[in-house]
């Protein structure tokens, strides 16, 4: 029988197919014991599996790249840790050695241990972790019986669940899985910014549609407005098909402006940048007519291994961005490495009590001159081959941004005494993501040459809102009105003193917000290339004038339904 749900739209694009149902807790298994002589081989079991899932996922983090690639990773390493703890594993040991359990049993049991200790918890935060408890021991539990992780031949369905995790959606969407719905969740997680990215049909907050789906039922499933039909009828067949068509033509029309200027109705040019890491990227940035990399996070040539790349590695991975974007400037970011995201180089302090907040960004790399002067190095050298601009991330105040200004101009020396062919002068920014920086610019705006702003961790720390969240549900989003305040003052800043400004953080690649942006007075994104598109139509749509004229009502919102409002009523049609 034809019924619909309606969630929230977190990923546009439309799917239809049958329903794969992951009810939550999946792992519902029996009461079982073994013999006393079976002991040691059930053990023996559980650890191949556990040694097995560890590998997989060792596998599965190397293979990852592209802008959202470190924080996947954090999740994928956040697993291992789970994996690793020790009261995990004893506790399972003591299961099957003491109460004779089998090692299903055990391994139930201890998930419903360990996620009791987790719900019974205060901190949201520390609540919503009873999914990635859910998910390791689900894994290990399908690799004890040689399954893939329950949802093996998922491709060409809609897997419906409690939730999803943002490693587990890259892997479902490398199986075929053709849209995802959860009845919980935020449009603002991470798993939504990620599904946005792969460009995955996602429906998120439709909270009826597990008791309302079942396994097999065929769905049609919007990704815009977070309309799913069960068994569909006729109409919505066709109603499915004509967005199909209109998702065609539209596909068609971003594919036209390829070649076309980023310029608004009243001739004013807007610089796209691309956030680029990987060799696709790069290639997309530049057939897209990105004019140059505004963002490569160089994270990632630290966190998938256990030593710290030496400067001959860094120097090629830099070198060849910079070869690959023949002549437009390439922005390399200093590593912005903290805690949890490089524990196995040694680099970053594991046991900090709030690593957000903890030695992280240029402050580590401040703190480790010696693996600092050895990053610059291979970025100097890379500028030999064409023009390169040095990021630094997590800048708080003027010490931070000299520090780093005057260990630049000692390693350029360095290097030309050596007989290395650099760059004359290579700029230096500094990104705005602390909200301190934010506030004091003018006291050391003066000694950089231009300014990223970070709005992805500037959201998290001006609204004490941890960005990786999701029981946060709305509240972790830049549209606030200190938000608005702090970047219009940012950009205000930078221009007055001749300073080029972008915004780097997921905010630039969302084209619903491309009028606020450019209201607030911003005439440079940096953008990942699969929105690029999206990005330049928006602009294309809008007469600067027009939204410089209505900047002043846009700050005046009181709220997040007033700001919606004021871009509801600038929205172009698409
Ligand atoms: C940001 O914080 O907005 C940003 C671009 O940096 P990252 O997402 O890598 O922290
Ligand atoms: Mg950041």
């Amino acid at each position: 029988m034809r019924h619909a749900l309606t969630g929230h739209g977190a990923s546009r694009g439309n799917a239809l197919g049958r329903a794969r149902v992951r009810l939550p807790h999946a792992l519902e298994v029996a009461e079982e014991h073994v013999a006393a002589d079976a002991v040691e081989g059930e053990i023996r079991q559980l650890h191949t599996a556990i040694d097995a899932v560890r590998v997989e996922m060792r596998n599965m983090r190397t293979r990852l790249h592209g802008a959202l690639a470190h924080e996947v990773g954090e999740f994928l390493d956040l697993h291992t840790l789970l994996l690793d703890d020790p009261e995990l594993l004893q506790g399972l040991d003591d299961l099957v050695r003491k109460g004779r359990y089998g090692a299903d049993y055990a391994l139930r049991l201890q998930r419903d241990r360990l996620a009791a200790v987790f719900e019974g918890m205060d901190d949201p935060y520390f609540r919503s972790r009873v999914e990635d408890i859910d998910h390791v021991i689900g894994r290990v539990h399908a690799m004890l019986h040689k399954r893939e992780a329950d949802l093996q031949g998922v491709a060409g369905e809609i897997l419906v669940t409690d939730a999803i995790a943002p490693a587990e959606l890259s892997q479902l969407q490398a199986q075929g899985v053709l849209a995802v719905v959860t009845a919980g969740g935020s449009a603002l997680s991470h798993s939504a910014i990620l599904a946005r990215s792969l460009h995955l049909p996602l429906v998120v907050g439709a909270p009826l549609a597990l008791q309302q789906v079942n396994d097999g039922d065929v769905l049609v499933v919007d990704g815009s407005s977070g309309e799913i039909v069960v068994e569909p009828n006729a109409a919505d067949l066709r109603a499915y098909r004509g967005r199909l068509r209109e998702e065609k033509r539209e596909r068609k029309q971003l594919h036209r402006l390829r070649r076309e200027p980023s310029r608004t109705l009243d001739g004013v040019d807007i610089r796209l940048w691309a956030n680029a890491e990987s060799r696709e990227d790069v290639t997309g940035a530049h057939a897209l007519g990105a004019a140059g990399v505004g963002l490569y996070r160089t994270e990632f040539l630290f966190l998938q291994r256990s030593e710290l790349p030496d400067e001959e590695e860094q120097f090629r991975a830099y070198r060849d961005v910079v070869l690959g974007m023949t002549g437009r400037a390439v922005t390399i970011r200093t590593m912005d490495i903290g805690a949890d995201k490089a524990d196995r180089t040694g680099l970053a302090l594991t046991n900090e009590p709030n690593p957000a907040l903890g030695l992280r960004g240029v402050r580590l790399s401040l703190a480790r001159i010696d693996v600092f002067r050895t990053q610059l190095r291979a970025m100097l050298r890379a500028s030999g081959y064409g023009p390169l601009r040095v990021l630094v991330p997590m800048v708080s105040g003027r010490e931070e941004v000299l520090a780093v200004a005057a260990l630049l101009r000692d390693v350029a020396r360095e290097l030309r005494s050596e007989g290395h062919e650099i760059a004359e002068h290579v700029p230096l920014g500094a990104m705005i993501e602390v909200p301190a920086a934010a506030i004091a610019l003018p006291t050391f705006i003066g000694s950089v040459d231009f300014i990223s702003v970070g709005t992805n961790d500037l959201t998290q720390y001006l609204l004490a809102a941890d960005r990786g969240n999701d029981a946060l549900g709305e509240l972790y989003s830049p549209l606030h009105p200190a938000m608005l305040l702090l970047l219009r003052n940012v950009i205000r800043t930078a221009r007055a003193r001749g300073k080029p400004v972008a915004v780097c953080g997921e905010m630039a690649g969302d084209a619903a917000l491309t009028p606020l942006l450019l209201a607030l007075g911003l005439e440079e994104f940096s953008l990942h290339p699969a929105t690029l598109l999206e990005v330049r139509r928006a602009i294309r749509a809008q007469r600067l004038d027009a939204l410089r004229a209505a900047a002043p009502a846009l700050l005046r919102c009181r709220d997040r339904d007033a700001i919606d409002r004021w871009l509801r009523a600038r929205a172009a049609p698409a």
